[in-house]
């Protein structure tokens, strides 16, 4: 069995805002949230095991557009969430009624309701704001623990796919670290250390600068265990809303150089900067509007300068990184 990464979508918070004059939202090239796809498949074309990581805008047409999802391929084994914000999550009712609809129709796979795990902080959100998915389509499945930023989470396991093993990871993503009420802190964010056969990815979104910290200079036991799983991948696909610091806010996506310094920590041979888009940086200031032509001639040229471990290289839609 082989296993590969898919990109379905690298973008940010919003994408393609109508009336925004920048080049970006203006471009041809169609843009989605962040998302990937896990797939196994046996080497002929037949895709034997998907693993949906983010279900945000534009991901409904990625999969549609799929080379490993085609005609008798469709498949939706399960969902992973990073976190219950709408970039993640605002395409589960297309994804999760067509999965159903196609299982019905052609009755393969027809997996339904569809497992989906994320962290119990995050599940009570997507409870909330998903009420009719939640009920009909999906088989919700909290993490059952509130670890703090810089903690390993217990790994997963598939029965269907036994190369690959994924563990999360707690991150900090203050704006969606909190109890629906929004009074009490609660850590609902996860990242995601996917290991197949040869290789090893490690997915840190979204992520506030709060991270950092933990990576650069873990303080527990907790934290280097988390540092060493991280460390030394082939892939680290980040995280990288800003291209420069515009606030002293406390919490804030990351950017540009807060990625330099978490991929010096971690040492990966390849650096994915997603969330991309410049529009945080405000007009006439840093990267606003930056295609991703814009972000790689840049990013790259900075990362030689500030001396950036292995390659700098920002993704699109429809890249696939062998595991
Ligand atoms: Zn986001
Ligand atoms: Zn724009």
């Amino acid at each position: 069995m082989n296993h590969l990464l898919y990109f379905n979508g690298t973008g940010p918070a919003i994408n393609e805002m109508f009336g925004c004059p920048c080049n970006r939202c203006n471009s041809e090239t169609r843009l989605a949230n962040v998302s990937m796809s896990l797939f196994a498949h046996d080497g002929n074309g037949n895709t034997e095991h998907h693993v949906l990581f983010d279900a945000g805008d534009g991901i409904a047409a990625s999969l549609a557009q799929s080379p490993w999802l085609r005609t008798t391929n469709g498949r939706l084994d399960r969902i992973l969430m990073t976190h219950w914000h709408r970039d993640h999550t605002l395409h589960f009712n297309r994804i999760l009624v067509a999965n159903y609809l196609r299982g019905l129709r052609l009755g393969v796979h027809p997996n339904n309701p569809v497992p989906v795990w994320a962290r119990s902080g995050s599940a009570v959100w997507i409870k909330d704001l998903y009420e009719f998915e939640v009920d009909m389509h999906m088989d919700l499945q909290p993490s059952g623990e509130q670890g703090l930023p810089g903690t390993l989470i217990e790994p997963i396991t598939f029965d269907a796919a036994p190369g690959v093993t994924v563990t999360p990871f707690a991150l900090s993503h203050f704006s969606a670290d909190f109890s629906l009420d929004r009074q009490d802190y609660v850590s609902s964010c996860a990242g995601f250390v996917v290991q197949g056969p040869n290789k090893k990815a490690v997915l840190f979104w979204d992520a506030d600068t709060h991270n950092e910290k933990w990576v650069t200079d873990p303080q527990t036991a907790e934290q280097r265990q988390t540092v060493d799983l991280l460390s030394d991948a082939d892939y680290l696909i980040i995280d990288t809303t800003k291209w420069v610091h515009l606030s002293d806010k406390a919490y804030q996506h990351l950017s540009f150089p807060n990625t330099v310094n978490i991929a010096k920590a971690l040492a990966p041979k390849v650096t994915m900067p997603v969330h991309i888009s410049g529009h945080p940086d405000g007009v006439n200031q840093g990267a606003w509007g930056w295609t991703d032509k814009d972000w790689q001639e840049n990013g790259a040229k900075a990362w030689a300068e500030q001396n950036g471990p292995g390659k700098y290289v920002v993704p699109s839609i429809g890249d696939e990184l062998e595991l």
